[in-house]
């Protein structure tokens, strides 16, 4: 399983010159990219991304498929994973947002919570 985070930049500019960034792996780019990253960004949501899936080749149905508890996911009921087009696709985006957790378990953990 792997994590989605979603960032909010306030300025547009500075959010594509952010991915450029990322994507280009260049010089410095881990300072770089934790310098723009902590000075504009918020993170918003973060999702759990499934890297296992559903291969027991069932009838996409209401029957066979259900959301998940934990994550959101719409799992095969029998085996608890996504389809890999499922997780491709935008429906990953409906999957549960995991930060108010996060947030509270990093409250507990400082004390402030
Ligand atoms: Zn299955």
């Amino acid at each position: 399983m792997s994590r989605l985070v979603v960032l909010e930049f306030e300025d547009n500019d500075v959010a594509e010159g952010f991915v450029k960034l990322l994507n280009s792996g260049g010089f410095e780019f881990t300072t770089q990219v934790a310098a723009i990253a902590g000075a504009h960004a918020e993170v918003v949501k973060v999702i759990a991304k499934p890297t296992q899936f559903c291969t027991c080749n069932v009838e996409y149905s209401v029957k066979n498929f259900g959301k998940s508890r934990r994550y959101g996911w719409t799992v095969h009921i029998k085996c608890k994973k996504p389809t890999e087009e499922w997780s491709k696709t935008h429906n990953i985006s409906q999957a549960y947002d995991l930060l108010p957790e996060m947030r509270k378990t990093h409250d507990t953990d400082s004390g402030n919570g």
